[in-house]
């Protein structure tokens, strides 16, 4: 994300980026015309408008749709979601990945019903302080429910801007993010029409400005675009070489399975580290210790290994190796940081990604692997 505040303080120093003539009125036409107007979260209601803001980060449209619909309708307002222990929103977010994103929002929730009576902040300025508001998604909550100038720059409002505006600048940079809010904002149209204008952005970027094959042919500056003319408009933006790649680990996951009462072992995730505060099945560093684990519950039936695969995180790749333990359990054994679940009610929890694909997979299933890099 962005990094530069849409505040005065971060105004750049004049820019010898020339802005393409009418950008704003061309873009307000084509989204009047040509943009997407059937979003549920293109509404003048900030909840929702916030909710979808942060859904859409590193989420694609088709999937926040589904979530979108399940999570208004278990929380439809700012106060519901607020009220809700945290477990639950976890749980509704489940499979959304990126699971700090769902914590800030229970935690932004409660600020604005604790602080602000339930109302959102009016301003891009007053929304940016609130937890996992960026100087972007506050902007866009701005200028769609109270009609504010300001603008936004998310990813692929930086990549329409480099091609229309020729900027072969490599980003992620702090000077070229720099660049691109000075130019941001300089492009703003005047209030009436600055809802349209930041739709417009997003819905160019979108549908017809996408990272590759851009449909360039009814794109509105198809006549003046830089990258267009200059033959090779996937080219831009240059991208930043990446440092380095991203370094793996492995870990034996423990499925811990009773299957006479068809239950199930999951552990409360700690606060810190990956996948806060989510039911998991237990990890560890060997298959041996794994058992030994499972054995202090009662008399382990049988085990199996099942299929390993890959999960990617955001700064490391992680290989799971599933070890799947019946067990008859003996009464009364526990231990304080988890509890037997049954697959319903463990399909309720906040849940990562490729735990729920696990427990999902069929009593009968033996070893065919869940798809080999999942997310989230
Ligand atoms: S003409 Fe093509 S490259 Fe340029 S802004 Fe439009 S879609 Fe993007």
């Amino acid at each position: 994300m962005p990094t530069v505040p849409n505040t005065d303080q971060a105004a750049q120093p004049a820019e010898t980026i020339q802005p393409l003539p009418d950008f704003a009125d061309r873009l307000v036409r084509w989204q009047r015309h040509d943009g997407r107007h059937d979003l549920p979260w293109q509404v003048r209601d900030p909840y929702r408008v916030w909710l979808s803001e942060i859904m859409l980060q590193q989420t694609q449209v088709v999937t926040v749709l589904d979530y979108f619909a399940r999570f208004t309708a278990r929380f439809p307002t700012v106060q519901a979601l607020a009220a809700a222990p945290e477990d639950e929103v976890l749980a509704a977010w489940s499979g959304l990945g990126y699971y700090r994103r769902a914590r800030h929002l229970h935690r932004c929730a409660q600020i604005v019903v604790e602080a602000h009576g339930g109302a959102f902040p009016q301003t891009a300025e007053s929304l940016a302080t609130l937890p996992g508001i960026g100087p972007s998604t506050a902007a866009a909550i701005a200028a769609f429910c109270f009609d504010e100038r300001a603008a936004i720059l998310d990813g692929n409002v930086q990549r329409v801007l480099c091609r229309s505006h020729g900027i072969d600048d490599p980003v992620p940079s702090t000077a070229t993010t720099r660049k691109l809010w000075s130019l941001a904002r300089r492009l703003l149209p005047e209030a009436p029409d600055i809802a349209a204008y930041t739709q417009g952005l997003m819905d160019l970027g979108a549908t017809l400005c996408k990272p590759r094959r851009p449909t360039c042919a009814t794109c509105p500056f198809v006549e003046d675009c830089r990258a267009r003319r200059s033959g090779d408009p996937q080219r831009l933006p240059v991208r930043q070489p990446t440092r380095k790649t991203r370094p793996e680990r492995s870990t034996v996951m423990l499925w811990l399975r009773n299957p006479s009462g068809g239950l199930n072992w999951l552990e409360k995730r700690p606060q810190q580290g990956v996948w806060p505060g989510l039911w998991s099945l237990p990890q560890f560093d060997a298959t041996e210790q794994a058992l030994q684990f499972a054995a202090r519950f009662g008399r382990v039936i049988g085990h199996q290994e099942l299929a390993t695969f890959r999960h990617a995180f955001t700064h490391f790749e992680l290989t799971i190796l599933p070890l799947r333990v019946d067990l008859q359990v003996q009464p009364g054994v526990s231990e304080p940081q988890g509890q037997w679940f049954d697959l319903g009610e463990a399909t309720q929890l906040g849940l990562p990604a490729p735990v729920r694909s696990l427990l999902m997979r069929p009593m009968s299933a033996t070893d065919a692997p869940p798809p080999s890099v999942l997310r989230g």
